[in-house]
């Protein structure tokens, strides 16, 4: 038998419920705080990402899916949505009319790490980016809006950390004082992270090795080395997630993996989730549109780990789960027809509507109505045929009334309601 890919899993009926439940409750959030659904391709030129993520890092270096096509041209399975969104925003020229727009898109990723509990190699995310707003604020928009999300999806212990990265003027000289720490810490470091320290220290904060973790724990802070326009916008940041009630904890370790980040970083954490506790991250990547071609225009965004926090949501997915109206229950062939045409017309008029094809024993058909959870059992027979009426069962009264064939339709629709 033919297995899945190492990595990859199906998301079936009975788990399906809880995605939908999710899905809705964030587009509804995302909605209503003025952001737009953009659909973005699953593949794009491997360059895209090369180019925004960053050669260094364990995305690029190490978990992209890129395969030459046909032709011989390098395409990738997107690990992210953001490269893709900012190609969209400017190859489209969504910039042109008004800089300022707010996008979020739901979708498969692609990363070949390491599986393990939490990790996928196709996973989900729940993507929104926010275009052409300079102000922290943004930044603190996102981050409400997360904590709110999550809270309505029954996440407990939640926690969101914040950091900043600064910005070009400020980060070379924290770059700087970092190397020389990494040099003074060499012989503890993996070997990845002794090329980073030569190539990109800052990705050595985020090297998770715990040798490496362990090293680092006296490692110099970026809060000390932010500029004063950084070190207000990070105030503002601060501030506003007070004043809105939002509790957090700085935490100078946080750096994002990918390279386009400036300012504002986040990660909303819980602590149900073990190892792998961050269910959402984002932040400001003020540099990337003009990186991929577009004019100098901020931007800031977040990533959800939709996979993770369908397991520590508090909502059930059979809380969700939909069970027919009606099974109807048909006895001998000519039953059979009618009962057909019944189910198609129902399941039509907004009527969750099933019956059994194969001609069963009515103990058998009840049997198969109670397994499906239905409320109601429609039977009909040689008798009722005859009368032109049915017998509706209700399944938790146990109550049966007989109704004429042509009401059907409209005394269902008046006890489903
Ligand atoms: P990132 O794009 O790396 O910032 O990740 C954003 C969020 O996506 C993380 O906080 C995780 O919740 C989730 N995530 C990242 N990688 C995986 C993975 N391999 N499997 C499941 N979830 C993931």
């Amino acid at each position: 038998m033919i297995q899945l890919i190492r990595g990859f899993r199906d998301i079936l009926p009975g788990e399906v419920e809880l995605w939908l439940e999710i899905e809705r409750i964030a587009r509804e959030l995302l909605e209503n705080f003025g952001f737009k659904e953009i659909r973005i391709p699953i593949m794009e030129k491997t360059e895209l990402f090369a180019r925004s993520i960053g050669e260094d890092t364990d995305i690029v270096e190490k978990e992209m899916y890129t395969f030459p096509d046909r032709k011989g041209d390098l395409i990738t399975l997107r690990p992210e949505a953001t490269a893709s969104v900012v190609r969209a925003y400017i190859q489209h020229r969504l910039f042109a009319k008004d800089p300022v727009q707010k996008f979020y898109t739901i979708g498969p990723m692609f990363r070949r790490e390491r599986p393990q509990k939490g990790r996928y190699r196709q996973f989900y995310q729940i993507n929104a980016e926010i275009f052409g707003i300079e102000s922290g604020l943004a930044d603190v928009q996102l981050i409400f809006l997360l904590v709110n999300l999550f809270t309505r999806l029954k996440v407990a212990d939640l926690e969101a950390h914040i950091n900043s990265l600064g910005c070009p003027k400020c980060r070379p000289n924290f770059k700087a004082a970092l190397q020389k720490f990494l040099m003074s810490i060499s012989d503890q470091l993996c070997s990845d992270c002794i090329r980073r320290r030569d190539r990109n220290p800052l990705r050595v904060l985020d090297c998770k090795v715990p040798t490496c973790r362990e090293a680092m724990t006296e490692a110099p802070s970026i809060l000390e080395y932010l500029c004063s326009e950084c070190r207000r916008d990070f105030e503002v940041v601060k501030n506003s997630l007070q004043k809105l009630k939002i509790p957090y904890v700085v935490d100078k370790r946080l750096v994002r993996g990918l390279d386009y980040y400036t300012r504002a970083t986040f990660e909303i954490q819980t602590r149900s989730l073990g190892a792998q506790n961050a269910i959402a991250g984002g932040g400001r990547y003020d540099g990337l549109v003009k990186e991929l071609g577009g004019p100098e225009i901020p931007a800031t965004g977040f990533a959800i780990g939709f996979d993770r926090l369908a397991e520590v949501s508090g909502l059930k997915a059979s809380e969700f789960y939909q069970k027919p109206h009606v099974f109807v229950a048909a006895l001998g062939k000519k039953s059979g027809s009618f009962a057909f045409e019944w189910i198609c017309d129902l399941g039509l008029k907004g009527i969750r509507a099933d019956m059994d094809f194969s001609e069963k024993s009515l103990k058998a058909q009840m049997k198969r109505a109670d397994r499906l959870g239905a409320s109601y059992v429609l039977m009909v027979g040689e008798n009722e045929l005859e009368q032109g009426t049915a017998i509706l069962r209700n399944m938790q009264t146990k109550e049966q009334v007989s109704i004429p064939f042509d009401d059907i339709v409209k005394k269902l629709k008046e006890a489903v309601r």
